[in-house]
């Protein structure tokens, strides 16, 4: 059966912790979409990690890890991130980077932090880890996929052609260096070699997996609102962040994919440029203090060391991300982290122009929006680590219940803590 787990809103959800959790009964974990330009944060009994382009399942022995086509592989932060797990003294995991996943070259990284300089202050807020422009490259037909690093002359000449173009682009209307593309050749040979142990056909392991009835966890990266076709355009990442990629990105067959855990906080969170909107922001001292207490060290990026934004739980945000998930399920994570407040305040609606409406509008309407709040008693208690649903305050219970009404799907899996097991099932 394939399981997806992603995001419901605007990325930092928790996804890590919950694919990590349920990677434990599954045989496969694939990365299907997104690069390097966010991470997970997986707290094991190995340590603490962030993992930025491996999956959630490299923690244990018994999982095939397969970074899909649809990812954006950036080859030396792949191998940082290897060297990293196994100074930990994580076991080597079982890898399979499929050989029709594109490569993320120096150039898009350059491209991307040229661009941020040229917009200034209209920038999107990228990660400058070259996301965009490695997208854009693939989409233009111009992108370079693994299988071409062992053809060389393919390579070459797919590498000559790239070159040019960026050459061009960035000799004038950058105004700055070329870029060597004979250097380039020479730095991706001996990349090759980090990955060539790893190299092999997702497609068709993925699809035998499927028809051997296998448990198959896509992960997804950032959240729904990042989506480029579905989100908050143009404050999106560059790749589809929905479940429904992962038919693509992974790739499994439509028909295969039975359940999308879509994983939401139990309040709201946003990393990337100040100019998104981002309705239930709660700003000054008090959103101070939640992205201090929030997640497990404060709301910072896990790649970035951003601080994100945080505001309420946004109901219209969150349904709306539910819904173009798919989501047959919610995990709600972060539900101790409120435990010190009187009360909690949800944003159920937006006032848009006068009218109060609980869909969720097109970017163009969204700038317009005001939060419309419902505010639910606290639980003025620490549930960290509560394991018996039963087990948690009255008010804490009343508030999942709150929020799985206005959201309209199960809320299943109550997460208590950033630790594996600090966690608690709906029953
Ligand atoms: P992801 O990209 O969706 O995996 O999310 P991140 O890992 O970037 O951010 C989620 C943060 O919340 C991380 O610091 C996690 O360790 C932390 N976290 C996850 N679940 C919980 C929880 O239930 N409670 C608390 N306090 N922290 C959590």
């Amino acid at each position: 059966m394939v399981k997806a787990i992603v995001g419901a809103n605007w990325g930092d959800e928790g996804k890590g912790k919950i694919t990590d959790l349920m990677a434990e009964h599954s045989d496969i974990v694939v990365r299907f979409q997104g690069g390097a330009n966010a991470g997970h944060t997986i707290i094991n009994d190995y340590g603490r990690f962030a993992l930025h382009t491996l999956p959630s399942g490299v923690f244990y022995s018994h999982i095939t890890n397969v970074i899909g086509n649809g990812v954006a592989l950036d080859i030396q932060k792949l191998a940082d991130e290897l060297t990293g797990l196994i100074q930990a003294g994580v076991p080597a995991p079982n890898l399979i980077i499929s050989e029709r996943a594109q490569l993320l070259m120096p150039y898009h990284v350059l491209q991307d932090a040229y661009e941020e300089e040229r917009l200034g202050g209209h920038a999107f807020g990228s990660t400058k880890s070259g996301i965009a422009p490695f997208y854009s490259d693939k989409y233009a037909k111009i992108g370079i996929q693994v299988c071409d690093l062992f053809h060389e002359d393919r390579l070459r000449e797919k590498l000559s052609h790239a070159v040019a173009i960026k050459n061009i682009l960035f000799q004038t209307m950058y105004q700055k260096p070329p870029v060597d593309a004979d250097a380039l050749f020479q730095q991706l040979l001996t990349l090759r070699e980090v990955i060539r142990p790893y190299v092999g056909d997702g497609v068709s392991f993925l699809h035998q997996a499927v028809q051997q009835g296998k448990e198959i966890l896509l992960e997804g990266q950032l959240g729904a609102m990042k989506d480029p076709d579905l989100g908050i355009v143009p404050m999106t990442t560059s790749s589809h962040t929905l479940a429904g990629f992962g038919c693509v990105g992974a790739p499994v067959p439509p028909t295969a994919l039975k359940e999308v855990i879509c994983v939401s906080k139990a309040y709201s969170s946003c990393v990337g440029s100040q100019t998104e909107p981002f309705v239930s922001e709660l700003l000054g001292p008090a959103g101070d203090e939640l992205r201090r207490r929030g997640g497990d060290k404060g709301e910072f990026g896990a790649t970035t060391g951003r601080p994100r934004r945080v505001g309420w739980f946004d109901t219209v945000a969150t349904r709306y991300g539910c819904m173009i998930q798919g989501a047959t399920q919610v995990a709600l994570t972060c539900l101790d982290v409120l435990g010190y407040l009187d009360e909690i305040p949800v944003c159920t609606a937006y006032e848009i122009d006068g009218q109060v409406t609980k869909d969720f509008p097109v970017p163009a309407q969204l700038e317009k929006a005001k939060p419309v709040f419902t505010t639910l008693p606290g639980w003025k208690s620490d549930v960290r680590g509560i394991t018996r649903y039963e087990d948690l305050p009255a008010a804490a219970k009343a508030y999942v219940d709150f929020l799985e009404q206005e959201i309209q799907v199960p809320i299943k899996i109550v997460s208590t803590g950033p630790k594996r097991h600090e966690i608690a099932l709906r029953p």
